[in-house]
């Protein structure tokens, strides 16, 4: 009498857990059958739900036939306390009207995917956070599922994403390797999210952004285009989207104007003798710093480093007298500053600012778009940091591919696959 009461109570509890795992995975043809636990896993056992028609898996019509049983599949799911479940079915081959013999859609999951899609959002969402390494063990997977989750999340984002009209964009490298392999990423410098990345930065890797991404229409409504002065990415421009403007990246040349001063410096220093050596060290960024954040200590030490070598003073001056180009008003005041700035560098007899000078001569109209424009790759540098970190994340798994697919997958807002 007590035996057979505990059995009943223990199939009811059955009954619970099965009708919750049900409504859970929101099954309409389908149902739970039995959950069996064993020591690794919760087995969720499904089946056909009397003779609801299924739907086809490539076009998600209704279907009227079923053709045959394949043998039982698994599909892993999240988590029940401790035991990760695991979802078991014989899916159907059913006759689609549109498509002919096709495997039966699950509501659970995408066609070829190995674990649900509710598994795999949650995986994605937590390897925007963390390393894939970091995510695996989080969920008990190894790396590899991980970033074939992850790419999928990609291919099915860049599928389904909204392409609003994009009117301001920004070019930038990565360096892949430290300096040796570059990738290129673009991004919308208005809604500040990445649009795309290529692998190398040639004119030729760098198309598709224009041909396939962008196409013929969209190209059209381009109006800026912010970016390093690298000839390639000019190049495109030009022959892509002609009506752009091309705008050299304040944060760009401002690099390159720091490189300047910095050549000098070592140019002096390879003139210096001992003791003045010892005195001259550590100063290079008392050069960089902006002079009204200078302590007076700091200034003092600039003063007796003035004094010894007036091609510094002179790169100094030059470098603060260029900065003041960013904060014109009006193009013509602008363009009247930087003509004689250029003038003024190329009599400095200072090699390294000659060469900045040449460089912003052959590039004067994307330098004073500036003045209209008021917009630099600087809106993204949060963006920029984040690839930094997403690199090292990936340390050792650091291919063109896996690097392209977490970038993507960070930076895009990019939609995950809808839960049914
Ligand atoms: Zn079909």
């Amino acid at each position: 009498m007590r035996a057979e009461l505990h059995s009943h109570r223990k199939e009811e509890i059955g009954l619970l857990i099965e009708t919750f795992l049900r409504k859970q995975l929101k099954l309409k043809a389908h149902t739970v059958t039995k959950v069996e636990e064993t020591e690794r896993y919760m087995i969720v056992h499904i089946n056909r739900l009397g003779r609801r028609l299924l739907r086809c898996g490539v076009c998600r019509q209704r279907c009227r036939k079923v053709h045959s049983v394949r043998k039982a599949r698994e599909w892993r799911d999240l988590s029940m306390r401790k035991l990760p479940l695991k979802l078991r079915y014989r899916p159907r081959r059913v006759e689609c009207p549109r498509c002919g013999l096709r495997v039966e859609d699950f509501p659970w999951a995408e066609p070829w995917a190995r674990v649900t899609t509710a598994l795999s959002n949650a995986v994605a969402r937590l390897a925007r956070e963390l390393s894939w390494q970091g995510t695996a063990r989080q969920y008990g997977l190894n790396w590899k599922s991980v970033a074939t989750i992850v790419k999928r999340a990609v291919q099915y984002g860049l599928r389904h994403r909204k392409r609003p009209p994009v009117r301001v964009i920004g070019i930038d490298e990565v360096s892949r390797r430290k300096g040796q392999v570059y990738l290129t990423v673009v991004y919308d410098l208005e809604r500040r999210v990445l649009l795309w990345v290529g692998d190398e930065r040639t004119e030729e890797a760098v198309r598709p952004f224009f041909t396939k991404e962008m196409g013929l229409r969209r190209c059209r409504t381009l109006q800026i285009v912010c970016m390093d002065m690298w000839a390639a990415y000019a190049n495109l421009v030009r022959e892509h989207a002609p009506n752009a403007q091309i705008l050299f990246d304040r944060f760009h040349i401002v690099k390159h104007l720091n490189e300047a001063v910095d050549a000098v410096r070592r140019d002096l220093w390879r003139r210096l003798t001992a003791k003045e050596r010892t005195t001259f060290k550590g100063t290079r960024w008392l050069l960089l710093k902006n002079p009204w954040n200078l302590t007076g200590n700091q200034k003092e030490r600039l003063s007796t480093l003035v004094q010894w070598n007036t091609p510094l003073v002179r790169a100094w001056y030059l470098k603060e007298a260029f900065q003041l180009f960013w904060d014109y008003k009006q193009p013509w005041r602008a363009k009247q500053h930087l003509t004689k700035w250029i003038h003024s560098a190329m009599r400095s007899k200072l090699e390294p600012f000659k060469k900045f000078a040449q460089m912003l001569r052959s590039h004067l109209d994307g330098i004073l778009a500036w003045t209209k424009a008021r917009v630099s790759n600087g809106a993204v540098e949060g963006m920029n940091n984040k690839i930094k970190s997403i690199s090292h994340r990936l340390f050792g798994s650091r291919t063109a591919e896996n690097f392209i697919a977490a970038i993507y997958h960070c930076c895009a807002q990019l939609p995950l696959p809808v839960e049914r």
